[in-house]
């Protein structure tokens, strides 16, 4: 335990805590966030109407680089309506990884479709391209263009991978073979703001992507989502269905279809245009931090996860890999009682009751990170 005793004191010099408790992300609110709220509350534009949430439309379509975004209650939110758009139905298969938070596979099940879990790639922690094309030769048919799982019968109406931490997955790999079995890919970009596959925008290969502003990601608004994407109609549609699928009309009230109340409210949109202002400063912020944690693991044989090739990560989250779950738990056990909050990756998706039923490969690499991998502080450095 010696160097995770190190661990701790460099951390702690990291953020000028000599003692009291380091929690693992802590949001800032060191800019514009209580001027733009205030001004939506004196603007009495509180709730799912405002200049804000307008605003915050075209900030991410800024940042994203995507033509269009819609503005949610929260990152579950956003990928549900998400899937619902790219087609997924009742009844429908949805391929995604079974290491991810229970988000992902929620947001599935909302849609009444049941999720199928493959394994992650040990460098990116996100879907593997092998393992999503081992289960398409062996599963997959596809019948007038669509495709079809030909054990289960059911349509594999969506792909859905997720670009864990903020490390992206290798995207091109994985639209390569969707492309070939026709199937959509949307992406659970909730954890990846700031991050980019080859110069692109995370969440902007698919035909569409879901962000989450949690309290604890990288910036946030209390709570709210974005849905992006290049695809007019379908930003047309998202916004309609996330608005109770009201008909435009200056009075009267007529909906064409089961909608959702899932718009985010201008206060919120008032804080996120505030935070998402910072974006650039603490990212890369968040990227000096994780270097400089580099280089200390580097110096004291710990394996620290650095951003795949190719990418360039926000570093939401900072994580080690330790040699087995036993070390895993000790290194748990003793920084958290050093008051150095760290906090083990998800359990496996098909280990939680509901989804038990749902279709799995091996998850070797799945159960490998399951063991190994714990979040270290990850904070802005202020
Ligand atoms: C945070 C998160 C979500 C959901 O976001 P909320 O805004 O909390 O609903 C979805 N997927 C992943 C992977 C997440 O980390």
């Amino acid at each position: 335990m010696e160097k995770f005793k190190k661990l701790c004191s460099f951390i702690r010099e990291a953020y000028s805590a000599p003692e009291g408790f380091i929690p693992l992300h802590e949001p800032r609110f060191i800019g514009n966030e209580k001027t733009y709220v205030n001004d939506a509350i004196d603007s009495t534009f509180v709730s799912s109407v405002g200049e804000y949430v307008n605003r915050f439309e075209e900030i991410m379509c800024e940042i994203t680089g995507a033509k269009y975004a819609v503005a949610t209650v929260n990152g579950t939110s956003a990928l549900q309506v998400a899937l619902l758009l790219a087609g997924v139905e009742s009844g429908d298969e949805v391929i995604t990884q079974g290491l991810s938070f229970i988000a992902t596979a929620n947001a599935i099940s909302y849609c009444g479709a049941q999720a199928v879990f493959l394994d992650v790639d040990k460098t990116t922690m996100g879907l593997s391209p092998a393992a999503l094309k081992s289960f398409l030769e062996d599963y997959a048919q596809l019948k007038d263009g669509v495709c079809y799982n030909t054990k289960t019968g059911k349509k594999l109406a969506a792909i859905v991978p997720m670009h864990t931490f903020g490390h992206p997955v290798d995207i091109d790999s994985i639209i390569t073979i969707a492309k070939e079995y026709n199937i959509p890919v949307v992406e659970d970009a909730a954890e990846s703001l700031g991050s980019y596959y080859k110069k692109q925008h995370t969440g902007t290969f698919g035909v569409l992507g879901a962000f989450s502003f949690n309290g604890n990601k990288t910036v946030t608004c209390g709570g709210g989502g974005a849905i992006v994407t290049n695809d007019m109609a379908l930003a047309e549609k998202a916004k309609h269905m996330t608005t109770t699928a009201k008909v435009p009309h200056p009075y009267e009230y007529t909906h064409d279809m089961v909608g959702f109340n899932f718009r985010m409210p201008n206060l919120n949109a008032a804080m996120a245009c505030a935070q998402l202002e910072k974006l650039e400063e603490f990212v890369d912020n968040k990227r000096a931090w994780a270097k400089s944690l580099s280089g200390f693991c580097l110096e004291n044989d710990i394996d620290f996860i650095t951003e795949p090739q190719g990418t360039e990560s926000n570093y939401w989250l900072n994580a080690l890999c330790l040699v087995n779950r036993e070390q895993r738990n000790g290194v748990l056990e003793f920084m958290n009682k050093q008051g150095v909050m760290c906090r083990p990756i998800w359990t496996l998706l098909f280990k939680m009751p509901m989804y038990a039923h749902c279709y799995r490969d091996e998850q070797i690499n799945s159960q490998c990170l399951e063991d190994r991998i714990v979040n270290i502080p990850s904070s802005v450095i202020i």
